[in-house]
Protein backbone atom coordinates (compact mmCIF):
# COMPACT_ATOMS: atom_id res chain seq x y z
CA UNK A 1 0.00 0.00 0.00
CA UNK A 2 2.56 1.74 0.89
CA UNK A 3 4.81 1.40 -1.97
CA UNK A 4 1.86 2.04 -4.03
CA UNK A 5 1.21 5.27 -2.80
CA UNK A 6 5.03 6.19 -3.53
CA UNK A 7 5.13 4.78 -7.28
CA UNK A 8 2.07 7.44 -7.51
CA UNK A 9 3.91 10.28 -6.13
CA UNK A 10 6.59 8.88 -7.86
CA UNK A 11 4.61 8.68 -11.43
CA UNK A 12 3.28 12.56 -10.71
CA UNK A 13 6.15 14.16 -10.00
CA UNK A 14 7.75 12.65 -13.27
CA UNK A 15 5.15 14.28 -15.19
CA UNK A 16 5.21 17.18 -13.81
CA UNK A 17 8.80 17.03 -14.64
CA UNK A 18 7.96 16.35 -17.92
CA UNK A 19 6.17 19.12 -18.18
CA UNK A 20 8.91 21.88 -16.74
CA UNK A 21 11.60 20.65 -18.96
CA UNK A 22 9.01 20.92 -22.45
CA UNK A 23 8.21 24.56 -20.92
CA UNK A 24 11.73 25.26 -21.01
CA UNK A 25 13.05 23.86 -23.94
CA UNK A 26 9.68 26.12 -25.78
CA UNK A 27 10.73 28.89 -23.90
CA UNK A 28 14.75 29.03 -24.58
CA UNK A 29 13.18 27.94 -28.34
CA UNK A 30 11.51 31.02 -28.47
CA UNK A 31 13.57 33.04 -27.04
CA UNK A 32 16.30 31.89 -29.24
CA UNK A 33 14.11 32.40 -32.34
CA UNK A 34 12.84 35.96 -31.49
CA UNK A 35 16.25 36.72 -30.82
CA UNK A 36 17.01 36.15 -34.34
CA UNK A 37 18.26 39.52 -36.26
CA UNK A 38 17.40 38.97 -39.77
CA UNK A 39 18.62 41.48 -42.20
CA UNK A 40 16.38 42.33 -45.36
CA UNK A 41 15.99 44.74 -48.04
CA UNK A 42 13.54 47.16 -46.94
CA UNK A 43 12.62 50.69 -48.42
CA UNK A 44 14.51 52.87 -45.67
CA UNK A 45 11.65 55.56 -45.13
CA UNK A 46 8.92 52.41 -44.43
CA UNK A 47 7.49 53.43 -41.63
CA UNK A 48 8.97 56.52 -40.83
CA UNK A 49 8.12 60.13 -41.00
CA UNK A 50 10.10 63.45 -40.76
CA UNK A 51 8.89 65.93 -38.40
CA UNK A 52 10.38 69.64 -38.42
CA UNK A 53 10.82 72.54 -36.22
CA UNK A 54 11.96 75.45 -38.08
CA UNK A 55 12.22 78.50 -35.43
CA UNK A 56 13.35 81.79 -36.66
CA UNK A 57 13.73 84.49 -34.87
CA UNK A 58 16.13 87.97 -34.92
CA UNK A 59 18.64 86.21 -33.01
CA UNK A 60 18.39 82.71 -34.41
CA UNK A 61 17.49 80.71 -37.34
CA UNK A 62 17.24 77.04 -37.02
CA UNK A 63 15.84 74.44 -39.07
CA UNK A 64 15.46 71.24 -37.51
CA UNK A 65 14.26 67.55 -39.27
CA UNK A 66 14.22 64.49 -37.38
CA UNK A 67 12.44 61.30 -37.83
CA UNK A 68 9.25 59.55 -36.24
CA UNK A 69 8.46 55.70 -35.68
CA UNK A 70 5.79 53.88 -34.93
CA UNK A 71 7.33 53.38 -31.12
CA UNK A 72 6.58 56.31 -28.93
CA UNK A 73 9.82 55.12 -26.63
CA UNK A 74 11.63 55.52 -29.53
CA UNK A 75 9.72 58.94 -30.46
CA UNK A 76 10.59 60.61 -26.94
CA UNK A 77 14.19 59.39 -26.96
CA UNK A 78 14.98 61.59 -30.63
CA UNK A 79 12.61 64.35 -29.34
CA UNK A 80 14.38 64.95 -26.29
CA UNK A 81 18.56 64.84 -27.77
CA UNK A 82 16.71 67.38 -30.47
CA UNK A 83 15.46 69.73 -27.24
CA UNK A 84 18.94 69.81 -25.85
CA UNK A 85 19.99 71.60 -29.07
CA UNK A 86 17.11 73.99 -29.17
CA UNK A 87 17.87 74.81 -25.46
CA UNK A 88 21.72 75.00 -26.19
CA UNK A 89 20.81 77.94 -28.90
CA UNK A 90 17.84 79.33 -27.02
CA UNK A 91 20.50 80.06 -24.19
CA UNK A 92 23.43 81.31 -25.87
CA UNK A 93 21.38 83.45 -27.78
CA UNK A 94 20.03 84.74 -24.47
CA UNK A 95 21.97 88.24 -24.39
CA UNK A 96 23.00 88.67 -27.69
CA UNK A 97 22.42 91.39 -30.08
CA UNK A 98 22.48 90.63 -34.23
CA UNK A 99 23.58 93.63 -36.33
CA UNK A 100 21.77 92.22 -39.38
CA UNK A 101 20.40 89.17 -40.40
CA UNK A 102 23.96 87.76 -41.83
CA UNK A 103 25.00 88.10 -37.98
CA UNK A 104 22.76 85.60 -36.21
CA UNK A 105 23.13 82.20 -35.26
CA UNK A 106 22.18 79.03 -37.46
CA UNK A 107 21.07 75.76 -36.25
CA UNK A 108 20.56 73.20 -39.25
CA UNK A 109 20.00 69.53 -38.05
CA UNK A 110 19.64 66.96 -40.68
CA UNK A 111 19.29 62.94 -40.80
CA UNK A 112 19.60 59.93 -43.03
CA UNK A 113 18.20 56.31 -42.45
CA UNK A 114 20.38 53.32 -42.31
CA UNK A 115 18.34 50.03 -42.34
CA UNK A 116 18.66 46.54 -40.69
CA UNK A 117 15.07 44.87 -41.78
CA UNK A 118 12.04 46.52 -40.51
CA UNK A 119 12.34 46.36 -36.93
CA UNK A 120 16.18 47.73 -36.54
CA UNK A 121 16.89 51.10 -37.83
CA UNK A 122 20.08 54.25 -37.81
CA UNK A 123 19.29 57.46 -37.60
CA UNK A 124 22.29 59.30 -38.74
CA UNK A 125 21.94 63.15 -37.49
CA UNK A 126 24.48 65.84 -38.79
CA UNK A 127 24.36 69.09 -36.55
CA UNK A 128 25.56 71.72 -37.97
CA UNK A 129 25.93 74.79 -35.11
CA UNK A 130 27.24 78.23 -36.20
CA UNK A 131 27.19 82.06 -35.95
CA UNK A 132 29.23 84.75 -38.22
CA UNK A 133 32.51 83.80 -36.56
CA UNK A 134 32.49 80.01 -36.02
CA UNK A 135 31.12 76.97 -37.77
CA UNK A 136 30.72 73.62 -35.82
CA UNK A 137 29.78 70.51 -37.41
CA UNK A 138 28.93 66.81 -35.11
CA UNK A 139 28.07 63.52 -36.70
CA UNK A 140 25.24 62.03 -34.17
CA UNK A 141 24.10 58.44 -34.49
CA UNK A 142 21.23 56.56 -32.93
CA UNK A 143 20.40 53.37 -33.33
CA UNK A 144 17.07 51.96 -32.00
CA UNK A 145 15.27 48.59 -32.30
CA UNK A 146 11.47 50.05 -33.04
CA UNK A 147 10.00 46.08 -31.88
CA UNK A 148 11.51 46.66 -28.10
CA UNK A 149 12.18 50.64 -28.51
CA UNK A 150 15.84 49.78 -27.37
CA UNK A 151 19.01 51.58 -28.27
CA UNK A 152 21.28 49.39 -29.57
CA UNK A 153 25.24 49.07 -30.10
CA UNK A 154 27.84 47.37 -31.84
CA UNK A 155 27.55 44.59 -29.06
CA UNK A 156 24.14 43.77 -29.84
CA UNK A 157 25.54 43.11 -33.51
CA UNK A 158 29.33 41.78 -32.71
CA UNK A 159 30.04 38.56 -30.30
CA UNK A 160 31.72 40.07 -26.86
CA UNK A 161 33.96 37.17 -26.71
CA UNK A 162 35.64 37.93 -29.71
CA UNK A 163 38.37 40.49 -30.25
CA UNK A 164 35.95 42.72 -33.37
CA UNK A 165 36.93 46.02 -31.27
CA UNK A 166 40.65 45.42 -32.87
CA UNK A 167 39.57 44.35 -36.17
CA UNK A 168 37.62 47.14 -36.67
CA UNK A 169 39.76 49.43 -35.31
CA UNK A 170 42.56 47.75 -38.13
CA UNK A 171 39.96 48.62 -40.76
CA UNK A 172 39.72 51.98 -39.81
CA UNK A 173 42.83 52.92 -39.50
CA UNK A 174 43.73 51.54 -42.89
CA UNK A 175 40.86 53.11 -44.36
CA UNK A 176 41.94 56.73 -42.86
CA UNK A 177 45.49 56.27 -43.93
CA UNK A 178 44.08 55.58 -47.73
CA UNK A 179 42.22 58.32 -47.64
CA UNK A 180 43.65 61.49 -49.81
CA UNK A 181 41.56 63.80 -48.33
CA UNK A 182 42.87 63.13 -45.34
CA UNK A 183 46.20 65.23 -44.23
CA UNK A 184 48.73 64.06 -42.21
CA UNK A 185 47.90 65.64 -39.57
CA UNK A 186 44.65 64.73 -39.52
CA UNK A 187 45.91 61.29 -40.15
CA UNK A 188 47.91 61.73 -36.78
CA UNK A 189 45.33 62.83 -34.42
CA UNK A 190 42.68 59.58 -35.79
CA UNK A 191 45.15 56.97 -35.57
CA UNK A 192 46.20 57.93 -31.84
CA UNK A 193 42.72 58.86 -30.92
CA UNK A 194 42.07 55.16 -31.70
CA UNK A 195 44.74 53.47 -30.61
CA UNK A 196 44.06 55.16 -26.98
CA UNK A 197 40.38 54.84 -27.05
CA UNK A 198 39.60 52.36 -29.07
CA UNK A 199 35.84 51.90 -30.10
CA UNK A 200 34.94 55.40 -28.58
CA UNK A 201 37.20 57.19 -30.83
CA UNK A 202 34.64 56.30 -33.78
CA UNK A 203 32.18 59.34 -33.86
CA UNK A 204 29.41 57.01 -34.43
CA UNK A 205 28.12 54.15 -36.71
CA UNK A 206 25.08 52.70 -38.22
CA UNK A 207 23.82 49.76 -39.38
CA UNK A 208 22.43 48.62 -42.55
CA UNK A 209 21.69 45.03 -44.32
CA UNK A 210 24.67 45.33 -45.76
CA UNK A 211 27.31 46.70 -43.58
CA UNK A 212 27.93 48.43 -41.04
CA UNK A 213 29.36 52.55 -41.17
CA UNK A 214 31.64 54.11 -38.93
CA UNK A 215 31.40 57.66 -39.25
CA UNK A 216 34.79 60.14 -38.19
CA UNK A 217 34.45 63.48 -37.95
CA UNK A 218 37.36 65.95 -38.48
CA UNK A 219 35.43 69.14 -37.10
CA UNK A 220 36.09 67.51 -33.18
CA UNK A 221 40.39 67.87 -34.41
CA UNK A 222 39.70 72.08 -35.59
CA UNK A 223 37.25 74.05 -36.50
CA UNK A 224 38.89 74.39 -39.89
CA UNK A 225 37.94 70.98 -40.68
CA UNK A 226 34.73 70.57 -42.01
CA UNK A 227 34.70 67.19 -43.15
CA UNK A 228 32.48 63.63 -42.08
CA UNK A 229 34.27 60.33 -43.32
CA UNK A 230 32.22 57.35 -43.65
CA UNK A 231 33.91 54.33 -43.22
CA UNK A 232 32.28 51.15 -44.64
CA UNK A 233 32.42 47.80 -43.11
CA UNK A 234 30.69 44.96 -45.08
CA UNK A 235 29.30 42.38 -42.68
CA UNK A 236 30.63 39.83 -44.72
CA UNK A 237 34.13 40.76 -44.07
CA UNK A 238 33.71 40.00 -40.37
CA UNK A 239 31.75 37.35 -40.29
CA UNK A 240 33.61 34.89 -38.02
CA UNK A 241 32.82 38.34 -35.13
CA UNK A 242 29.12 38.46 -35.61
CA UNK A 243 27.07 36.90 -33.06
CA UNK A 244 25.24 33.75 -33.36
CA UNK A 245 21.74 34.85 -34.19
CA UNK A 246 22.62 37.36 -37.34
CA UNK A 247 21.60 36.44 -40.53
CA UNK A 248 23.20 38.96 -42.56
CA UNK A 249 23.35 39.42 -46.36
CA UNK A 250 25.74 37.60 -48.12
CA UNK A 251 27.20 40.85 -49.87
CA UNK A 252 31.09 40.95 -51.33
CA UNK A 253 32.79 43.75 -51.45
CA UNK A 254 35.88 43.88 -49.78
CA UNK A 255 36.87 47.39 -50.66
CA UNK A 256 35.68 50.04 -47.93
CA UNK A 257 34.58 53.16 -50.06
CA UNK A 258 35.34 57.04 -49.13
CA UNK A 259 31.98 58.39 -48.55
CA UNK A 260 31.79 61.65 -47.18
CA UNK A 261 28.27 62.09 -46.16
CA UNK A 262 26.53 63.98 -48.14
CA UNK A 263 23.07 64.07 -47.76
CA UNK A 264 20.09 64.56 -50.27
CA UNK A 265 17.92 62.48 -52.18
CA UNK A 266 19.98 61.54 -55.03
CA UNK A 267 20.69 63.34 -58.35
CA UNK A 268 19.77 61.45 -61.37
CA UNK A 269 20.47 62.13 -64.45
CA UNK A 270 18.63 65.05 -66.37
CA UNK A 271 15.21 63.33 -68.13
CA UNK A 272 14.64 65.31 -71.68
CA UNK A 273 11.23 66.27 -71.88
CA UNK A 274 10.72 69.50 -70.25
CA UNK A 275 7.04 69.04 -68.72
CA UNK A 276 5.88 72.20 -66.62
CA UNK A 277 3.36 71.79 -63.81
CA UNK A 278 -0.12 71.40 -65.22
CA UNK A 279 -2.74 73.96 -64.58
CA UNK A 280 -6.32 73.68 -65.43
CA UNK A 281 -7.62 75.88 -67.94
CA UNK A 282 -8.98 79.25 -65.64
CA UNK A 283 -10.31 81.80 -68.01
CA UNK A 284 -9.41 85.07 -66.10
CA UNK A 285 -10.54 88.25 -66.76
CA UNK A 286 -9.42 91.84 -66.31
CA UNK A 287 -12.56 92.50 -63.64
CA UNK A 288 -11.50 88.96 -61.83
CA UNK A 289 -9.94 88.96 -58.07
CA UNK A 290 -6.76 86.74 -58.38
CA UNK A 291 -4.90 85.07 -55.44
CA UNK A 292 -2.32 82.33 -55.07
CA UNK A 293 -2.20 80.53 -52.01
CA UNK A 294 1.25 79.11 -51.29
CA UNK A 295 2.61 76.88 -48.45
CA UNK A 296 6.34 76.46 -47.61
CA UNK A 297 8.32 74.02 -45.41
CA UNK A 298 6.38 71.01 -46.82
CA UNK A 299 5.12 68.57 -47.22
CA UNK A 300 3.70 67.15 -43.96
CA UNK A 301 2.15 63.67 -44.14
CA UNK A 302 -0.76 64.87 -41.84
CA UNK A 303 -1.65 68.75 -42.50
CA UNK A 304 -0.67 68.74 -46.40
CA UNK A 305 -2.93 66.03 -46.57
CA UNK A 306 -5.20 67.78 -45.48
CA UNK A 307 -5.26 70.84 -47.37
CA UNK A 308 -5.07 68.51 -50.97
CA UNK A 309 -8.28 67.11 -49.83
CA UNK A 310 -9.83 70.76 -49.41
CA UNK A 311 -8.94 72.11 -52.43
CA UNK A 312 -9.92 68.94 -54.07
CA UNK A 313 -13.41 69.51 -52.70
CA UNK A 314 -13.25 72.78 -53.51
CA UNK A 315 -11.43 72.58 -57.04
CA UNK A 316 -8.68 74.56 -56.16
CA UNK A 317 -5.46 75.06 -56.91
CA UNK A 318 -2.23 76.32 -54.61
CA UNK A 319 1.46 76.80 -54.93
CA UNK A 320 3.75 74.20 -52.56
CA UNK A 321 7.35 75.52 -52.19
CA UNK A 322 8.46 72.14 -51.28
CA UNK A 323 11.73 70.81 -48.81
CA UNK A 324 14.02 68.28 -50.41
CA UNK A 325 14.32 66.13 -47.89
CA UNK A 326 11.15 65.62 -47.01
CA UNK A 327 10.25 64.46 -50.90
CA UNK A 328 10.94 60.96 -50.29
CA UNK A 329 8.79 60.17 -47.34
CA UNK A 330 6.37 62.04 -49.12
CA UNK A 331 6.09 61.27 -52.77
CA UNK A 332 2.11 60.53 -53.05
CA UNK A 333 1.30 63.75 -51.88
CA UNK A 334 3.43 65.56 -54.76
CA UNK A 335 1.60 63.06 -56.92
CA UNK A 336 -1.44 64.26 -55.56
CA UNK A 337 -0.46 67.72 -56.13
CA UNK A 338 0.20 67.12 -59.70
CA UNK A 339 -3.62 65.78 -60.06
CA UNK A 340 -5.24 68.55 -58.56
CA UNK A 341 -3.28 71.08 -60.88
CA UNK A 342 -1.43 72.11 -58.21
CA UNK A 343 2.20 73.94 -58.87
CA UNK A 344 5.21 72.84 -57.00
CA UNK A 345 7.98 75.20 -56.30
CA UNK A 346 11.60 74.69 -54.80
CA UNK A 347 12.52 76.11 -51.30
CA UNK A 348 15.61 74.34 -51.07
CA UNK A 349 17.04 70.78 -49.63
CA UNK A 350 17.35 71.37 -46.44
CA UNK A 351 16.39 75.37 -45.43
CA UNK A 352 20.26 76.24 -45.78
CA UNK A 353 20.09 80.18 -46.22
CA UNK A 354 21.91 80.38 -49.21
CA UNK A 355 23.06 84.12 -48.76
CA UNK A 356 25.29 82.00 -46.08
CA UNK A 357 26.74 79.15 -47.85
CA UNK A 358 29.56 78.77 -50.63
CA UNK A 359 28.15 78.74 -54.35
CA UNK A 360 28.30 74.71 -54.60
CA UNK A 361 26.32 74.22 -51.89
CA UNK A 362 23.66 76.82 -53.21
CA UNK A 363 23.67 75.05 -56.18
CA UNK A 364 23.37 71.94 -54.22
CA UNK A 365 20.42 72.49 -52.47
CA UNK A 366 18.33 73.84 -55.29
CA UNK A 367 19.41 71.35 -58.28
CA UNK A 368 18.87 68.17 -56.12
CA UNK A 369 15.09 69.24 -55.78
CA UNK A 370 14.73 70.29 -59.00
CA UNK A 371 15.81 66.67 -59.79
CA UNK A 372 13.96 64.90 -57.36
CA UNK A 373 11.02 66.47 -57.71
CA UNK A 374 11.28 65.52 -61.57
CA UNK A 375 12.13 62.14 -60.81
CA UNK A 376 8.74 61.85 -58.85
CA UNK A 377 6.57 64.18 -60.73
CA UNK A 378 7.52 63.96 -64.52
CA UNK A 379 7.41 67.78 -64.13
CA UNK A 380 9.69 70.90 -64.22
CA UNK A 381 10.06 73.13 -61.01
CA UNK A 382 9.32 76.31 -62.60
CA UNK A 383 9.87 79.15 -59.51
CA UNK A 384 11.93 78.90 -56.74
CA UNK A 385 11.76 80.46 -52.89
CA UNK A 386 14.71 80.89 -51.16
CA UNK A 387 14.67 79.97 -47.61
CA UNK A 388 13.75 82.75 -45.17
CA UNK A 389 12.90 85.27 -48.86
CA UNK A 390 16.67 85.86 -48.50
CA UNK A 391 18.60 86.04 -52.34
CA UNK A 392 21.20 88.33 -53.66
CA UNK A 393 22.08 89.00 -57.79
CA UNK A 394 24.68 86.10 -57.20
CA UNK A 395 21.92 83.60 -55.94
CA UNK A 396 19.89 84.63 -58.48
CA UNK A 397 22.19 84.03 -61.28
CA UNK A 398 22.95 80.62 -60.12
CA UNK A 399 19.23 79.49 -58.99
CA UNK A 400 18.40 80.88 -62.47
CA UNK A 401 14.74 80.41 -62.63
CA UNK A 402 12.01 83.20 -61.21
CA UNK A 403 12.04 83.66 -57.95
CA UNK A 404 8.90 84.10 -56.03
CA UNK A 405 7.83 85.71 -52.72
CA UNK A 406 5.37 86.71 -51.25
CA UNK A 407 3.13 89.66 -49.89
CA UNK A 408 1.32 88.55 -47.33
CA UNK A 409 2.70 86.99 -44.28
CA UNK A 410 0.09 86.31 -41.39
CA UNK A 411 3.11 84.98 -39.43
CA UNK A 412 1.55 81.48 -39.12
CA UNK A 413 4.01 79.79 -38.22
CA UNK A 414 4.54 82.23 -34.96
CA UNK A 415 0.75 83.14 -34.09
CA UNK A 416 0.02 79.27 -34.32
CA UNK A 417 -3.71 80.95 -34.11
CA UNK A 418 -6.28 79.82 -37.31
CA UNK A 419 -8.58 83.10 -36.45
CA UNK A 420 -6.18 85.12 -36.07
CA UNK A 421 -4.04 83.97 -38.68
CA UNK A 422 -7.36 84.44 -40.54
CA UNK A 423 -7.87 87.59 -40.01
CA UNK A 424 -3.88 89.04 -40.64
CA UNK A 425 -4.91 87.75 -44.17
CA UNK A 426 -8.23 88.79 -44.85
CA UNK A 427 -7.41 92.45 -43.51
CA UNK A 428 -4.99 93.03 -46.06
CA UNK A 429 -5.79 90.91 -48.99
CA UNK A 430 -6.17 92.51 -52.59
CA UNK A 431 -6.17 91.27 -55.96
CA UNK A 432 -2.90 89.81 -56.89
CA UNK A 433 -1.55 88.67 -53.36
CA UNK A 434 0.38 86.03 -52.70
CA UNK A 435 -0.12 84.62 -49.13
CA UNK A 436 2.96 83.07 -47.04
CA UNK A 437 1.35 79.93 -45.28
CA UNK A 438 3.36 76.67 -43.50
CA UNK A 439 1.54 73.44 -44.57
CA UNK A 440 3.86 71.74 -41.47
CA UNK A 441 1.32 73.19 -38.45
CA UNK A 442 -2.20 72.49 -38.18
CA UNK A 443 -3.11 75.47 -37.11
CA UNK A 444 -2.09 77.14 -40.69
CA UNK A 445 -3.91 74.38 -42.57
CA UNK A 446 -7.29 75.02 -40.39
CA UNK A 447 -7.07 78.80 -41.25
CA UNK A 448 -6.04 78.24 -44.86
CA UNK A 449 -9.62 76.59 -44.86
CA UNK A 450 -11.50 79.27 -43.29
CA UNK A 451 -9.04 81.65 -45.77
CA UNK A 452 -10.43 79.81 -48.95
CA UNK A 453 -13.98 79.73 -47.39
CA UNK A 454 -14.17 83.55 -47.11
CA UNK A 455 -12.09 84.33 -50.16
CA UNK A 456 -14.65 82.04 -52.38
CA UNK A 457 -17.40 84.39 -50.90
CA UNK A 458 -15.83 87.56 -52.19
CA UNK A 459 -14.99 85.80 -55.18
CA UNK A 460 -11.88 85.51 -55.51
CA UNK A 461 -10.23 83.01 -58.14
CA UNK A 462 -7.09 80.82 -57.18
CA UNK A 463 -4.22 80.76 -58.98
CA UNK A 464 -0.28 78.86 -58.90
CA UNK A 465 2.00 81.52 -58.13
CA UNK A 466 3.65 81.07 -62.33
CA UNK A 467 -0.08 81.36 -63.62
CA UNK A 468 -0.25 84.91 -61.00
CA UNK A 469 3.30 86.00 -62.84
CA UNK A 470 2.62 85.27 -66.11
CA UNK A 471 -0.80 87.00 -65.56
CA UNK A 472 1.23 90.20 -63.68
CA UNK A 473 3.53 90.04 -67.04
CA UNK A 474 1.21 90.28 -70.02
CA UNK A 475 -2.32 91.44 -68.49
CA UNK A 476 -4.22 90.01 -71.16
CA UNK A 477 -7.52 90.03 -70.83
CA UNK A 478 -9.32 86.64 -70.92
CA UNK A 479 -5.50 84.72 -70.49
CA UNK A 480 -6.19 81.22 -70.66
CA UNK A 481 -3.74 78.77 -68.89
CA UNK A 482 -2.93 75.83 -70.55
CA UNK A 483 -1.31 72.34 -69.54
CA UNK A 484 2.14 73.46 -71.11
CA UNK A 485 4.04 70.94 -72.94
ZN1 LIG B 1 10.65 78.18 -45.23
Amino acid sequence: MINKTFNYINQKLLIIIFIFCIIIVCISLITVYSSRIIFTEIDRFEGIEIETVMNTCEKYNAAIYYPTTENNLVNRKIKSFIDTYIKRIENDTKYFIPNDDNDKFNLLIEYEIGRVNKDIVSFIFVINYSNKTASDTEIITKNFNLKSGKELTLDDFFDKGSDYSSVLCRKAIEFLQSNKEINDKQLNWFVDDITNSSLNSFDGYAFTNTHLSVYFNSNKLSSSYNEIYEFKVYWDDVKEFLKKNIYYNDVHNPESKSVSLNIDNGIEDDIENNLYFPAFNINITNNDKVIALTFDDGPHYIYTDKILKYLGKKNLVATFFVLGNRLEYNKELLIRMVDLGCEIGNHSLSHKQLTNIRDKEVINQIETVNKSIKRITGYDIRAVRPPYGLSNTKIQKLINKPIVLWNIDPQDWKSKDPEKIKQNVLSNVKSGSIILMHDIYETSVDASIMIIDELLKQGYKFLTVSQMLELQDTNTNGKIFTHKK
